[in-house]
C-alpha cells in the first residue's frame, strides 16, 4: 500500500521530463570546427537548421530565433497587429506575454473540455471591431482545429498565428504542423521534443513576412545599418543550431518512443476513473506532455492531494497549465465578465505525469501502480 509514511516506491526522484539528446559524437566535429574558426554566430549551421526544418515541415520559410517568446513577439509586431487578440487562457505564460510586449490586449476564450484546445464555437462571440488576430495553441502537441480557425479568421479578416511550442512533429491529415495560418512559432527549449538548448523557429509560407522576421531578429537592421523598424537581437547562435540539426534527426523516433509510453499509461490506468486528452484519428500529437484529469467526485481525492502523495513516492508531476487569467500579470484584463469555466475546471483537475523518451516501461508501470494504489486506498488517504 502506498502511504505517506512508508518507504517510497521510487528510491530516487523520478523527473517529469528529460531532453532526448543526440550523442556528443554526433555534434563534436561541427562544434570543434566553429571553435577553431571562431564562427560562433551568423555562420552556416543556423541556415542549415532552417533549411532542414522547412523541408521536414514542407513550409517555405523557417527562421531560427532565440526563443518561442521572441519569435511570437516579432510575428505579432510584423503582422501589424493592433487592439485585441483572441487566445486561450489555458496555455503557458509566454503565449500571452508576447502580446503584452506589443501592447496588445489579450482576450481569453475558453477551451474544449475534451481536447483542451481553444473552443472554436466560442471565438466568434469574442470578436469585436478591435480584434486583429487569433493566437491558437497546439496544446501538449495536439493540433488545433486549423481549418475551422482559418475559416473564422478569413470570415472576420483576422490574422491567424499558432503558438506551436509543443507541436514540432505533429500532423493534421498527414500534413505537418508549421504550414498553417499566417505563421507558426516553435520553441526548442529543453522540455520540447526538438531542442537547441534554448531557441525557437518561426515558420511561414509568407515570403515577405519571413524577410521581415529575419530583419527583425537582427535589431531591425537589414545589413545597411539603417534600421527599418525597432527590432531586437533574437538570433540563434551556431552552437544551438548544431544541436538542433542532430536533434531534428531524432524527432520521428522520439515521437514513436513517447507514443509507446503513453500507450502503456493508458492501458495500465484504464481501470481507474481518470480522463485523458481526446485525440482524433486524423491528428498526430507529439505527446509533449501526458496529462490525466482527476475529478474529485469520481476519484475520491482531489488533484492536489494526489500530487502530494505522488511526490512523497518521489514522482514529480506538474499541474500544467496555470491559466493566464489567474496570474497577477494579467489582472488588469480580468473582470466580472471573464468567464472561463472549462479552463478553471481543467486547470484545477489536471496533472501531467513523467514522460520522456528514455522512461522505462518498468518505471511507467510503477507510476501507474502508485496511482492505482492511491485510488484503492482513497478513503484512508483523505
Ligand atoms: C515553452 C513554451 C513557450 C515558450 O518557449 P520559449 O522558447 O521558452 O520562449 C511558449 N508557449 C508554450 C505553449 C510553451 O510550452
Amino acid at each position: 500500500m502506498v502511504s505517506e509514511y512508508e518507504k517510497p516506491v521510487f528510491k530516487e526522484v523520478l523527473p517529469i521530463t528529460k531532453p532526448y539528446l543526440p550523442s556528443f559524437e554526433r555534434v563534436k566535429d561541427k562544434i570543434s570546427e566553429i571553435f577553431s574558426s571562431g564562427m560562433i554566430t551568423n555562420y552556416k549551421y543556423v541556415k542549415e537548421l532552417e533549411s532542414d526544418v522547412s523541408k521536414y515541415m514542407n513550409v517555405k520559410n523557417a527562421i531560427a530565433v532565440s526563443s518561442c517568446t521572441s519569435g511570437l513577439m516579432l510575428v505579432e509586431k510584423l503582422l501589424n497587429l493592433t487592439g485585441e487578440v483572441i487566445l486561450p487562457s489555458f496555455t503557458f505564460s509566454a503565449t500571452g506575454h508576447s502580446l503584452m510586449w506589443n501592447n496588445l490586449k489579450p482576450v481569453f476564450v475558453d477551451i474544449d473540455p475534451n481536447t483542451f484546445l481553444i473552443d472554436t464555437e466560442k471565438i466568434e462571440e469574442a470578436i469585436t471591431p478591435k480584434t486583429s488576430a487569433i493566437l491558437a495553441v497546439h496544446t501538449f502537441g495536439l493540433p488545433s482545429e486549423v481549418k475551422k480557425l482559418q475559416e473564422i479568421a478569413d470570415a472576420n479578416n483576422l490574422k491567424l498565428i499558432f503558438d506551436s511550442a509543443h507541436a514540432f512533429g505533429s500532423k493534421v491529415d498527414n500534413k505537418y504542423i508549421g504550414q498553417f495560418g499566417d505563421a507558426e512559432v516553435f520553441s526548442s527549449s529543453p522540455t520540447k521534443l526538438m531542442t537547441t538548448g534554448e531557441g525557437g523557429l518561426v515558420t511561414t509560407n509568407n515570403d515577405e513576412l519571413a524577410k521581415q522576421i529575419r530583419i527583425g531578429r537582427n535589431y531591425g537592421d537589414d545589413g545597411s545599418y539603417d534600421c527599418k523598424f525597432i527590432g531586437m537581437n533574437a538570433r540563434m547562435a551556431e552552437f544551438n543550431a548544431i544541436l538542433g540539426i542532430e536533434s531534428l534527426k531524432l524527432i520521428e523516433d522520439h515521437i514513436r518512443m513517447r507514443e509507446k509510453i503513453v500507450e502503456i499509461y493508458q492501458k495500465e490506468l484504464k481501470e481507474i476513473p481518470l480522463a485523458f486528452q481526446r485525440i482524433s484519428s486524423n491528428y498526430r500529437t507529439t505527446f509533449k506532455d501526458f496529462a490525466i484529469i482527476l475529478d474529485e467526485k469520481e476519484f475520491g481525492l482531489n488533484r492536489d492531494k494526489v500530487a502530494e502523495i505522488m511526490r512523497s513516492q518521489n514522482i514529480i508531476t506538474k499541474k500544467y497549465f496555470y491559466p493566464l487569467h489567474k496570474q497577477t500579470a494579467y489582472s488588469d484584463f480580468i473582470n466580472s465578465n471573464t468567464k472561463l469555466p472549462i479552463t478553471d475546471k481543467i486547470s484545477q483537475n489536471i496533472l501531467c505525469l513523467p514522460l520522456y523518451a528514455k522512461l522505462s516501461e518498468e518505471d511507467v508501470k510503477k507510476v501507474c501502480y502508485v496511482l492505482k494504489s492511491i485510488y484503492d486506498n482513497r478513503d484512508n488517504l483523505k
